[in-house]
């Protein structure tokens, strides 16, 4: 199966941002529009996915992807409190 290994990162990473960050608004459309935007700004990455390969490899990806993928998620959930869709 072709998976976008990026929303696997995202769907892993987002919640703890969240957390930290205190959104204005977590509503369902907020976090999708969330999660959208930060898919569009990250170069996808494609994967063939196995049961049981995709989680452990999250821990073996390096510190500058990490960082990237935060600020992504960082840059989108600015833009959607800035401009939410409700
Ligand atoms: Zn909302």
């Amino acid at each position: 199966m072709l998976k976008n290994y990026m929303e696997i990162v995202v769907e892993d990473v987002l919640p703890d941002l969240i957390k930290e960050h205190k959104l204005k608004c977590d509503c369902q459309i907020c976090i999708e529009d969330i999660k959208a935007i930060t898919l569009n700004n990250l170069k996808p990455m494609y994967i063939v996915s196995h049961k049981g390969i995709v989680y452990s490899k999250l821990n073996e990806l390096n510190n500058q992807f990490n960082a990237d993928t935060v600020r992504g998620i960082m840059d989108a959930i600015k833009k959607v409190e800035e401009n939410p869709r409700h």
